[in-house]
């Protein structure tokens, strides 16, 4: 048994929680999918090739008021907040957007992090 800590509904953790305990709260779902051979929740899952299940999770977290997204993958297409409010804390620290992340009118009722460096990505 590893002897890692904490619970997941399916047993299965998220790599990413697993490499730092303060992802977890932002994961989204099991960790039922793979890359390589590790296993991710939809929204830490580092691909491209997750848009359409990726979208729902972060139309999701929305309507929940919940987008704090540390340590979150976003696959080009998507990152662009604008017009979104942000009623509660937005924690993007560590988040890597493949393709930029658009904030333009968005409104942050509380804190905001943003990712501070490189894993601002683009092409
Ligand atoms: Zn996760």
């Amino acid at each position: 048994m590893a002897d890692f800590e904490g619970s997941s509904a399916g047993g299965l953790e998220c790599y990413s929680a697993i490499q730092d305990g303060s992802f977890r709260f932002a994961c989204y779902g099991p960790a039922n999918y793979k890359d390589g051979d590790k296993l991710y929740c939809i929204v830490h899952l580092p691909s491209e090739n997750k848009r359409d299940d990726f979208k729902d999770a972060v139309r999701s977290k929305l309507n929940h008021n919940h987008l704090s997204s540390p340590g979150v993958y976003f696959p080009s297409g998507i990152g662009n907040f604008g017009e979104v409010t942000f009623t509660e804390k937005a924690d993007f620290t560590r988040a890597t957007f493949e393709e930029g992340a658009g904030f333009e009118d968005a409104h942050f009722e509380k804190e905001a992090n943003f990712p501070t460096g490189p894993p601002l990505r683009g092409r």
